[in-house]
């Protein structure tokens, strides 16, 4: 069995044995390839993402991107970087980039302003976008639309919406990606979404170091528990595991336009 952890943050403040403890376990559990996003307040995590995937060149992508938490540290000597890291032959996706309206730690104009950007960003560059939304469903699909997104496509991470948000995202080309939430038992939306999004477009993360799935709920999160999530979406589907798992990695493949090499035994 492969599996692909599409969206974890192994950035080396999170885990005390730095990023190869989870790489490492993660890979013992039969996940053979990770994205590693790298946002913050600072260009040091994408810097970092990009590091971590020279270091594992086989088996570990990176995405860099402006989280809409630190839109307003944005500015142009920052985009400057993003733009040249961007373009590295490790970067395979731009994110994560979107609106989070919950905690609302920028202003959402200046959250906004900054997803357009990001979206032309991923469009100059040619690579597919890592999408977080939070209670900001409208908003984010209306620039989704605007901004031209279909273009380059990408990926819904953490998918926490309902079926009429999904259908909207898959319309425009997107790819849904389910994290720990899924396994959580009053998630149902999110569970009919998992049961009807086409196989062929959806896709597993962890979302690591938050939202552990069940039973590590509320315990630090890393990428060995993305099984426990592809389990939960294989179930919610009537399909196996390995089946859910080789389809997921393929998808991932195919999207992120590269391949994960598989362990060696
Ligand atoms: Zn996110
Ligand atoms: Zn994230």
């Amino acid at each position: 069995m492969r599996l692909v952890d599409t969206h974890c943050h192994l950035d080396g403040h999170y885990f005390p044995d730095g990023p190869e403890g989870p790489i490492k376990r993660a890979r013992a559990a039969g996940v053979v390839g990770f994205m590693v996003i790298g946002v913050g307040d600072t260009m040091q995590p994408a810097r970092e993402a990009v590091a971590i995937a020279q270091a594992y060149p086989s088996f570990v992508a990176a995405a860099v991107g402006i989280h809409p938490h630190d839109a307003s540290t944005f500015d142009a000597d920052a985009e400057r970087e993003l733009d040249s890291l961007g373009r590295s032959r490790e970067v395979v996706a731009i994110g994560e980039a979107g609106l989070d309206y919950h905690y609302d730690n920028s202003p959402r104009d200046v959250q906004r302003d900054v997803f357009a950007r990001a979206i032309s960003l991923a469009k100059q560059i040619g690579k597919p976008l890592v999408i977080h939304t939070r209670s900001a469903a409208n908003d984010t699909l209306d620039l989704m639309e605007s901004e031209g997104a279909r273009e380059v496509g990408g990926i819904i991470h953490c998918f926490s919406e309902d079926w009429a948000f999904a259908a909207r995202a898959l319309d425009l080309g997107f790819y849904i990606s389910f994290s720990g939430i899924v396994t959580f038992k009053n998630a149902t939306s999110i569970h009919e979404v998992a049961a009807r999004a086409p196989l062929e477009r959806i896709l597993v993360e962890t979302d690591s170091p938050y939202l552990a799935p069940i039973p590590f709920r509320g315990k630090p999160c890393e990428p060995a528990m993305v099984v426990h999530t592809a389990r939960r979406v294989a179930e919610l589907r009537g399909i196996t595991l390995e089946a859910l798992a080789e389809s997921t990695s393929e998808n991932a493949e195919r999207l992120l336009g590269r391949t994960f090499a598989t362990i060696e035994t």
